[in-house]
């Protein structure tokens, strides 16, 4: 109640200013007449969520690889360039997962801290023989597709974001604590569904190996023909074992990717007779209008997808 008498008292406030101003303000006045918002980066569409979902009303947030983007194969343009330079802070998820970031980085000159989200979480190496994509450090960066890690990214935002804004420190505590109790509870969710299905289903097989992560915390199987990158592509070779392999063992469903080529699980659904169970969500969210526009939303898609293909 308190807090809507007071925006309307600012608005009208507002309102009044601009009437006897004969000059339109200039964009640093409009600025600061609201508020002064703590501009902020995240370098993906999942990221921004998590930022947005702790900094509230305190941040703009801006992110580079929009819905439905690939960071494993993003170039920069020179607006991202602008929007790093304009940043007081830039979230990025590490583990070598975006490539590209220390040139865009040098080329915007910013002097904003880089923060790196997934600190503290333990990596997984880059596993399996599919997995050709060693130049770029030995660690699979899909750490967000268990909801623990999640928790440790928001931990590490909420932290980031007092040391950068300290007048904001209960709203970002309080943020991060409501946040955190959703975690636990779509960590339960997962684990209830999951739980019930039986162990000789729950073999699946995505584009890409961005499910490592989601596979080492609720035990389903993923293999893939691409890598933990897409940036290279699958050899005939790899693409030639998935084939035998799913003709012997009992792959349950075949899952096409947002971000990924679909003509190579369609493929292997084609020639093996294994089923497409549908898509997941792995490196992106969608944007409002599509089934996972937040974390929450993605995770949950992603879960009765699985659930759904695994026990029909
Ligand atoms: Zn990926």
């Amino acid at each position: 109640m308190m807090g809507t008498q007071r925006l309307w008292i600012a608005a009208a406030a507002g309102a009044a200013v601009l009437a006897t101003n004969v000059m339109a303000p200039s964009p640093t006045a409009a600025q600061e007449s609201t508020g002064a918002k703590l501009r902020v980066i995240a370098s993906f569409s999942i990221l921004g969520d998590f930022v947005r979902n702790v900094g509230g009303d305190r941040l703009e947030v801006a992110t580079l690889v929009g819905p439905n983007g690939n960071a494993h194969v993003y170039s920069p343009s020179p607006a991202d360039a602008k929007k790093v330079s304009d940043a007081k802070l830039v979230f990025v998820n590490g583990l070598g997962f975006e490539g590209w970031l220390d040139r865009l980085v040098k080329a915007s000159a910013t002097k904003a801290p880089i923060i790196v989200a997934s600190k503290g979480i333990k990596p997984l190496e880059r596993a399996g023989a599919h997995d050709r994509d060693h130049e770029h450090g030995s660690a699979d960066p899909h750490a967000w597709q268990s909801v623990a890690n999640a928790k440790i990214y928001i931990s590490n935002i909420r932290d980031a974001l007092i040391a950068a804004d300290p007048a904001g420190k209960r709203d970002y505590e309080s943020s991060a604590a409501t946040y955190l109790a959703r975690l636990d509870a779509l960590e339960r969710e997962l684990r209830d569904t999951l739980g019930k299905i039986p162990l000789d289903r729950r073999r699946v097989i995505t584009s890409h190996n961005a499910f490592g992560y989601f596979e080492a915390a609720y035990r389903i199987h993923f293999t893939a023909p691409q890598g933990v990158s897409t940036e290279s592509e699958a050899s005939a070779k790899d693409v030639a074992a998935i084939i035998s392999a799913t003709r012997k063992e009992k792959v349950s469903a075949v899952f096409l990717e947002n971000v990924t080529d679909p003509r190579l699980v369609q493929q292997i659904a084609s020639e093996t007779g294994a089923k497409v169970g549908g898509l997941l969500y792995s490196d992106a969210l969608t944007d409002e209008k599509g089934d996972a526009p937040t974390y929450i939303d993605l995770i949950r898609h992603n879960l009765r997808q699985l659930a759904t293909a695994l026990t029909s």
